[in-house]
């Protein structure tokens, strides 16, 4: 800008009024052109996301400030995902990265390092969480915490006023928009919150099994009893030995419920509920949403939709 500014005061100093015009138009051709690339969304905050619930976060709290790149796609699970070329592209230029830490995306970690982009602001969902609320996973040997936080709508608002942190620093500019659509979407988790607790009350049995230790945190928040998983660490098949002490336990707890989810093969699931004497069923829960479906395109929405399907397993 220094140097455009001292052309101008040159041009003025010495060109004719019509010659003035023409190199003003010119020299101004790149700033223009600048800013309506990408249909003026220039200065929009990228942010990247690694999973779809914080994604929405990030968009509830930036809304048409900022443009959201989720970086797990639908139908894949995060535990062992690997980012795609673009997706590095992407983060070249991302101002802010939103992950959720707690090993659920080990890829995630030092990312911006790795891309060499020119974002800063990291902002990652397990720190978000008091530590005091997190849970070791059962069998991990001890050390590891549970990294399903995001399901437990009142863990989900220590991540959003997080995320509103991070995008103040990133853009100060508009830290009012950012503090006022938080606090906005924040009330709505607490009437989620409400609504579910509300539900869950009334349920009949507490009890299921999951398909591994996703519904942790929900179940604490809402009085239910996650009885066993069927893989302690995802991507760890359990052994046929494994799979018969499940079928025992769904027998001597009375369990009535196995959860599995749309993001893994339910097929250990069903042996188990086969093997089980009594009826058990198989019901599919969401914890990731999608946004290509309008069911679960929201955080808000697909928590509704775990809920509906809960009740009618549990309730
Ligand atoms: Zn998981």
């Amino acid at each position: 800008m220094a140097l455009l500014k001292k052309s101008i005061d040159y041009i003025i100093a010495s060109a004719p009024a019509a010659l003035l015009a023409i190199a003003l138009v010119v020299l101004m051709l790149p700033v223009i052109a600048g800013c309506t690339d990408g249909e003026g969304s220039d200065d929009r905050l990228k942010v990247a996301a690694d999973i779809f619930p914080l994604a929405d976060f990030c968009a509830e709290v930036g809304g048409a400030l900022v443009e959201v790149e989720t970086l797990v796609p639908p139908g894949a699970t995060p535990h062992t995902f690997e980012l795609t070329t673009a997706q590095m592209r992407f983060l070249e230029e991302a101002d802010m990265l939103v992950s959720n830490g707690l090993d659920l995306t080990p890829w995630a970690e030092g990312i911006f390092t790795r891309t060499g982009g020119a974002g800063t602001v990291e902002v990652v969902a397990g720190e978000a969480v008091p530590e005091e609320e997190l849970v070791k996973i059962a069998g991990s040997g001890g050390g590891i915490y549970d990294p399903h936080v995001w399901l437990d709508p009142d863990l989900a608002m220590h991540i959003v006023e997080a995320i509103r942190d991070g995008m103040c620093e990133a853009d100060p500019e508009n830290a009012a928009v950012f503090r006022e659509n938080a606090e906005r979407y924040v009330a709505r988790l607490g009437e989620l919150d409400a609504r579910i607790a509300e539900e869950a009350a009334a349920f009949s049995t507490r009890k299921f099994i999951a398909f591994h230790s996703t519904w942790t945190y929900f179940a604490r928040r809402y009085g239910l009893e996650q009885v066993g998983v069927i893989e302690e660490l995802p991507g760890k098949e359990p052994s046929a030995g494994e799979i018969a002490e499940l079928v025992d336990m769904v027998e001597a707890r009375g369990v009535r419920v196995i959860f599995a989810e749309q993001q893994f093969n339910p097929r250990v699931a069903e042996t188990i509920a086969e093997e089980s004497g009594g009826e058990v069923v198989v019901k599919l829960l969401d914890p990731l949403g999608d946004p290509g479906d309008t069911r679960s395109d929201t955080y808000l929405k697909m928590m509704e939709r775990n809920v509906e399907i809960m009740k009618e397993a549990l309730g």
